[in-house]
This record gives structure tokens, C-alpha cells and sequence, in this order.
């Protein structure tokens, strides 16, 4: 049975319940979760990365502190988001999943960082942690990493697609989208 820690007290909340800071080195000694969800309202660099008319993104993620790996305070952060842009080969909307979970560990300031020999990363992220720690940014970052340089849909054909405008449509809300989130949502 795994312990669950509610740390929403440290965690600093707007009125509308956007969660943007938290006490990273906390989470990661208390080996506390916390969960939450942004949209991109919240991520302006990277809706600044998407189309300017049709770009959204629609993100979940979920954070479990781990303490102690590589002697290191850390966290695995498990993301599931959605982002529309515009396929760059047929012009067409192309919503990109993202579904990851990404092991970090957290240093005090950047020479802590650069010490840390690069045979000891393993598949770790290092980032400087802080006590007001900005979650969006954090979070925002990481998702940027994950675009695709191109974005395009999976064996786009651009002049049958121009044919079958309707059909593509649908064949992007297919197969149970956000089916990552259901499992997030179902962890609580
Ligand atoms: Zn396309």
C-alpha cells in the first residue's frame, strides 16, 4: 500500500485553482504526489511553438516525489496531454499525444548541477529545484522537449486527404483519446 501525502497546503494556488508553485525538495522528502491540469492559457511558450489559429493543448500530470536516488532529491513526473497544431505536410489539424513518465532529480543551483558527473544522469533529468517551485514551467519545458521538430499525421498522404477532408476529421477523434488521462484520473 502506497502512502499518499496531500501537500496542497505548501502547494500555492490561484482563485481559480491553477496550481503553479510548490516546495519541489519537500515533495520529493515526503515522497508526496500531487496532480493536476493545464491548458494552454497556462503555457504560453509553448503555445508560442503551435499553430497561431488552431493550436491548443490539453494537458493532465501527476508528480510522485522520490527521494534519495543517486542521493538526489527527485521526482518522476508522468505526463498526458493532447496539443493541436497544423500538419505541416497537408495543412490540416494534427493533435499530438504525449504520454510519458520522466524520472528527475533536482540540484540547489546550476554548479550542483555541473557537477554531477554525466555517467551518473543514467535516463535522469536534472533540473534546480527551489522551495517556490514554478510547476507550469517545469512542466511546460518538458512538453516542448516532446514535440516532434515536424508536425505531421502518421502516414499523411497529402492529395488523398485533400479528397477525404471530412473522413480524417473523424479519424482523429477515434480510438479513445485522453485514454493516459483515465489512468492518471483513476490513480487519485
Ligand atoms: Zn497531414
Amino acid at each position: 500500500m502506497r502512502k499518499f501525502y496531500v501537500i496542497d497546503s505548501k502547494a500555492q494556488k490561484r482563485t481559480d485553482g491553477f496550481m503553479q508553485y510548490t516546495d519541489i525538495f519537500e515533495l520529493s522528502r515526503a515522497r508526496a504526489e500531487i496532480s493536476g491540469a493545464f491548458t494552454g492559457s497556462d503555457l504560453p511558450d509553448l503555445m508560442s511553438m503551435l499553430d497561431e489559429e488552431i493550436g491548443k493543448a490539453d494537458v493532465r500530470w501527476h508528480a510522485q516525489g522520490t527521494a534519495g536516488r543517486n542521493d538526489l532529491p527527485g521526482a518522476d513526473l508522468e505526463l498526458c496531454a493532447r496539443i493541436q497544431t497544423r500538419c505541416v505536410r497537408c495543412g490540416e489539424p494534427v493533435v499530438i499525444e504525449i504520454d510519458k513518465t520522466v524520472p528527475f532529480l533536482f540540484v540547489k543551483n546550476e554548479k550542483e548541477a555541473n557537477d554531477i558527473p554525466i555517467e551518473e544522469d543514467g535516463d535522469y533529468e536534472i533540473v534546480v529545484g527551489s522551495r517556490k517551485f514554478d510547476l507550469a514551467a517545469w512542466i511546460e519545458e518538458e512538453l516542448i522537449l516532446s514535440l516532434p521538430v515536424f508536425a505531421q499525421h502518421e502516414d499523411c498522404q497529402p492529395d488523398e486527404e485533400r479528397l477525404h477532408t471530412k473522413q480524417t476529421g473523424k479519424t482523429q477523434e477515434r480510438d479513445n483519446p485522453f485514454a493516459c488521462l483515465a489512468a492518471l484520473k483513476t490513480k487519485k
